[in-house]
């Protein structure tokens, strides 16, 4: 029987081979006579899954040599007091405000720094990307932290910024949660990279850090052992023990993304599944997205019904075709589609389909 289209914003829909290859292991993983999730972190057969891990990674990802990939726990939340601990120096940090993510962000960070707002869309509901040549970067910052796709609001930065170019010699951080690997990563541009897996790379409870190694090293005095990315790096991610199903299936996922094409091609997929969605909303009558059109989320769409009394027809009559988890976010309202590298353009179709015929339906 086919599976539903699931539109969550995470933990969200994983490719269904991810998941046969994962039910088809679990009682025995290669021979082991073990589940992965019975074997020790610092066994043979562990240590081969997150050597292919992060190899696989590192090839998808075009990772540079002089950056470190770290396998952590805590989630995107956790970065925001890990990050701030590990590169602020307790001094001065740039934030580019542009959604709930930024601003959560800032405020976690104001616990162990100076956090300034260099620039802020609070004035258009986030729904614009303030352009960088407007940023109010500070001279002492040490380093600036940007969300590179909001995943409540669906504004995606398509271009990282390059700081240098706008008189900024601080690293630039990004939350790339919600599209990571859904493009390739232009690392001349990027000190520090973080998302939680749980959106694009595999379950919850994996954190991806990917660091430049010069930044590492200069966490406070007051950061956690495990949360100092020296330590975490120093210890091949296995300082305490990593979260190794979460790991694995990461593995798993990174192995279809290769099968797929790598990023480059996931990239042009996504960008028609897009394309697709939002060119029928725009086209319709019924149905609107309100984000500035250069700054759109290819993986986070946020629409609205213009009569909202047919919200809950609406969410019931998608379930009821097979499309789950269209709820938007209570702080925004309406819809959202979530549209990662997992969804098939035939399930964009199917939800436009369905939008389609609800329109009709309600004329
Ligand atoms: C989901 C998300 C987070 C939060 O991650 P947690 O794992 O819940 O801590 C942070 N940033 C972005 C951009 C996200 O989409």
């Amino acid at each position: 029987m086919a599976r539903p289209f699931n539109f969550s914003a995470g933990p969200a829909a994983m490719p269904a081979e991810v998941l046969q290859t994962a039910a088809t292991e679990m009682l025995d993983w290669h021979g082991t006579g073990m589940s992965v999730m019975e074997m020790s972190h610092r066994g043979k057969a562990f240590g081969e899954i997150l050597a292919a891990a992060e190899a696989d990674l590192r090839e998808l990802l075009a990772v540079p040599a002089h950056f470190k990939v770290l396998f952590m726990q805590g989630g995107g939340l956790a970065e925001n007091a890990i990050v701030p601990l590990n590169l602020s120096k307790g001094g001065a940090i740039d934030f580019v405000v542009t959604g709930s993510w930024s601003q959560k962000s800032l405020k976690e960070a104001a616990r162990y720094a100076t956090a300034r707002v260099a620039a802020s869309n609070a004035d258009t509901q986030h729904t614009t990307l303030p352009p960088p040549t407007s940023w109010q970067l500070s001279a002492d910052a040490q380093y600036v932290h940007l969300c590179s796709n909001e995943t409540i609001h669906g504004v995606e930065c398509h271009e990282l910024p390059d700081l240098k170019s706008l008189g900024s010699d601080a690293p630039l951080v990004i939350d790339f949660s919600s599209h990571v690997a859904s493009r390739p990563v232009d690392w001349s541009r990027v000190g520090l990279a973080f998302g939680g897996a749980q959106k694009n790379l595999g379950p919850a409870g994996l954190t991806l850090v990917v660091v430049r190694e010069d930044l590492i090293g200069h966490a406070l005095p007051v950061c956690p052992s495990a949360f100092d990315y020296e330590t975490v790096a120093d210890n091949q991610s296995m300082f305490n023990t990593p979260p190794t199903y979460a790991i694995y299936m990461a593995g798993l996922t990174f192995q279809w993304l290769k099968r797929q094409g790598g990023v480059a091609a996931m990239e042009q997929r996504n960008i028609a599944k897009a394309k697709l969605l939002y060119g029928f909303i725009d086209g319709s009558d019924f149905y609107e997205n309100r984000v500035a059109i250069d700054c759109r989320s290819r993986m986070n769409v946020p629409f609205f019904l213009k009569d909202e009394r047919r919200n809950e027809a609406f969410l019931a009559g998608a379930h009821a075709r097979g499309l789950l988890q269209l709820k938007g976010h209570k702080s925004v309202g309406g819809m959202r589609a979530s549209i990662y590298n997992a969804m098939p353009i035939e399930g964009v179709q199917a939800l436009v389909d369905f939008m389609r015929d609800f329109e009709k339906e309600m004329a």
